[in-house]
């Protein structure tokens, strides 16, 4: 790193604010607060801007090149949204303030409700849940409170594939249930021969399954019809990951299919920028019969007056969010959802579709696609393995594409795939920019035999090299001054 940090910048004395006298009696802090040694860094308005613009610099976002990280959907969002989500009458509200003050925000939230439910065939939606893994959570909870107000209190078992997120098993073993796990088949479906074994020993202590369909290899499974009358005949419910929703909308409902319950990922599917962990909302569907479960408050419209009253749901599994869930990101999805309206969110898809699948015609001979014979939906996922070039790995590919101003691919997931590389190009690029995707993927698997180091000791612009990233990630060092960190 070149550029100095703020601290080593600081002098004493040196302000970024100049403050209008005080015209008002100065009030001492209450005894405790105040501290003498508070270390923060003394700089002018220009250094200050300087800081902070060079750290966004540090980073690749949307708007800044090419995204195809694998099941994150990293589309376009749109600045309408934007513009939208600032509205002074939203972004001002108080969550605390009376129903009848909020009326609008009420009526905004009710309608995604209703839009939500009628795109993924559902009788209703929460829109508490503040991410994809917590609408699982949620999800789940919901399964095993309507099991148990049947007296089915013996069920403790959710079946979940190898290709799933690994959210899935993380929010099973959360709620206090147990994980088993299904195989997939040679195409890339779930295994119904295994699946049937499985409900045989598993049937009577059953919750049900959770299934991502498209799955993690961007397929769409031939068999869920089936899937979803087996695990229903068994007396399960069927759990469906939404966060690859953003390849079927308007074409297939989940609910059509049977599904019971349903997280959608707004945040992915329906535009928030969400690189960097957050905010997000994990919205969650549900069938008639689930619909008194819902966390609440939802808002429910009064046909007498016309008014909308927040709602707890009779049998709720109880709150899981402070307030109304992230409201910032629901006037996002809105936005989106109103500005596409039926038709455009149908072209979502299909372009989505269209574009991944010409990636995968694209790089077929370059890069190993196990299930490059299938037609695949939103993304696809190729192997970072080379004739020739034994000593490069997925990683070194992954590393050597930033250095081309591009976001490596989801990298080693799924799992069950050896050195995978996660595709997902999203609708709103351009063939432009896959055609030069493609170009520099050709050429990188050409370094790849002729000048190997080059990809071993990418990336070489970035401002950090090759991280141990389960120490970046676990051993954080979240703040930076003299002493700190
Ligand atoms: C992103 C994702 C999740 C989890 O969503 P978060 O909002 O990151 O918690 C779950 N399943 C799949 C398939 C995903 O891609």
């Amino acid at each position: 790193m070149t550029e100095p940090l703020i601290y080593e910048i600081s002098r004493p004395g040196r302000r970024a604010v100049s403050l209008p006298a005080c015209d008002v009696p100065a009030t001492p802090l209450p005894a405790g607060c105040e501290r003498a040694d508070l270390p923060l860094p003394e700089v002018p308005e220009v250094d200050l801007v300087r800081h902070y613009v060079r750290l966004s610099q540090m980073n690749h976002g949307i708007d800044t090149g090419f995204y195809p990280l694998g099941s994150c959907t990293m589309k376009l969002n749109p600045k309408v949204n934007e513009v939208a989500a600032r509205l002074t009458g939203f972004a001002a509200l108080h969550p605390l303030q009376p129903e009848n003050s909020v009326q609008g925000a009420m009526a905004l939230m009710y309608e995604l409700q209703e839009m939500l439910a009628e795109i993924a065939g559902f009788a209703a939606v929460t829109l508490q849940p503040a991410a994809g893994a917590h609408g699982e959570l949620t999800g789940v909870l919901i399964m095993r409170k309507y099991l148990y107000d049947r007296g089915e209190t013996q069920r403790d078992v959710i079946l979940v594939p190898d290709s799933a997120h690994g959210t899935n098993p993380a929010t099973t073993s959360m709620s206090g249930l147990r994980v088993v796990q299904v195989s997939s088949d040679a195409r890339g479906n779930v295994d119904l021969d295994v699946l049937r074994e499985l409900l045989a020993r598993h049937g009577p202590k059953l919750v049900g399954m959770m299934l991502t369909n498209p799955n993690t290899l961007g397929l769409f499974d031939e068999h869920v019809a089936e899937v979803v009358r087996l695990v229903h005949e068994a007396g399960g419910l069927m759990y469906g990951d939404g966060a690859n929703f953003n390849a079927i909308l308007g074409i297939v409902k989940p609910g059509d299919l049977g599904f019971d319950v349903m997280h959608y990922n707004l945040h992915k599917t329906f535009s928030t920028p969400h690189g960097g962990g957050g905010p997000g909302s994990g919205a969650v569907g549900v069938s008639a019969a689930l619909a008194d479960y819902l966390p609440g408050p939802i808002v429910a419209k009064s046909e007498a007056d016309s008014l909308y009253r927040w709602h707890m749901p009779p049998r709720t599994i109880g709150r899981v969010k402070a307030f109304y869930g992230n409201f910032g990101v629901l006037v996002r999805a809105y936005t989106y959802l109103r500005m596409l309206g039926a038709k455009g969110l149908r072209a979502v898809s299909e372009n989505a579709v269209l574009n991944a699948n010409y990636l995968q015609a694209r790089l077929r001979g370059v890069y190993p696609i196990p299930h490059g014979d299938r037609t695949c939906m939103h993304e696809f996922v190729a192997q970072g393995i080379l004739k020739d070039a034994p000593d490069i790995h997925t990683m070194d590919i992954a590393k050597r594409l930033m250095d081309f101003g591009m976001h490596p691919p989801t990298v080693y997931f799924p799992l069950i795939v050896p050195e995978a590389l996660m595709i997902e190009p999203t609708e709103t690029e351009s063939k432009e920019t896959l055609d030069t995707f493609v170009d520099v993927m050709r050429q990188i698997a050409e370094e790849a035999r002729t000048e190997p180091e080059l990809l071993h000791d990418a990336p070489h612009n970035a401002p950090v090299k090759r991280l141990d990233e389960v120490k970046a990630a676990k051993d954080l060092v979240l703040c930076y001054a003299p002493g700190c960190g």
